[in-house]
């Protein structure tokens, strides 16, 4: 059975608001991507690796693999306008008989390897696709304005990470569908089985200089 991550790093992090993209801000002594590339690769869950690199930003994300010893990079290719866009152009270079599409945020710099053995290993008995959660701690409303329509049952809320794992034949159709915020959301609309396993609280996602400022405290 062979695993094929796909790595997106191709957002423009305008939010850090930094001079370069998100994925080659600097995490400690190297560009973020680094982290999660050599995470990955270090995985005896993860066979090959295709990178979603910014538009510019191929030749510094392939000598970056080269740099790190990540041997398991089978491609870099240049991302797309949003994130679904550069999923879909990483998942076509996953080859037809590949089992299992992992698809990982380079923005989530601290993946550990137990998050990707959950993932992995919780497909199959008719399960098409796997994804990390956390329980919300906080009450969640939804809202019209300034109107509290409805308070939402906590214990049926997660908060969702990445790295998600997907059967890599069901994802490959479910992505040609139009509207779809993450991975999973576009199996769930195709009528796909997701589960849920254990995320992990470092897995923070970096969005701003304070979320940095975090994952830097708990590299
Ligand atoms: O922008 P945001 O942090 O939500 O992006 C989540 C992940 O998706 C990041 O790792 C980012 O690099 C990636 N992304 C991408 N292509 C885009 C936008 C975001 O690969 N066009």
């Amino acid at each position: 059975m062979s695993v094929w991550a796909v790595l997106a790093a191709a957002g423009s992090g305008e939010r850090l608001g930094a001079d370069r993209p998100k994925a080659f801000v600097r995490l400690g002594e190297q560009p973020l991507l680094a982290e999660s590339l050599a995470r990955l690769d270090a995985s005896d869950w993860v066979d090959a690796i295709v990178v979603a690199a910014p538009p510019g930003w191929e030749e510094p994300a392939i000598l970056l693999a080269e740099e790190l010893g990540c041997g398991k990079v089978s491609a870099c290719v240049t991302g797309g306008a949003t994130r679904a866009d550069s999923v879909r152009l990483g998942v076509a270079e996953v080859p037809a008989d590949a089992a299992v599409v992992l698809v990982h945020d380079a923005a989530r710099p601290l993946l550990d390897d137990a998050v990707v053995e959950r993932v992995v290993t919780a497909l199959g008995d008719g399960w098409d696709g796997a994804v990390p959660t956390l329980p919300i701690p906080d009450t969640v409303k939804r809202v019209d304005g300034e109107q509290v329509m409805e308070t939402l049952r906590r214990d049926e809320l997660r908060v969702v990470q990445t790295p998600q794992a997907f059967v890599a034949d069901i994802l490959r159709k479910a992505l040609s569908g139009s509207d779809w915020t993450d991975c999973s959301a576009a199996v769930e609309a195709a009528g796909g089985r997701v589960r849920i396993v254990d995320g992990d609280p470092r897995l923070v996602k970096v969005t701003d200089a304070a979320d940095l400022d975090r994952v830097t405290a708990l590299l």
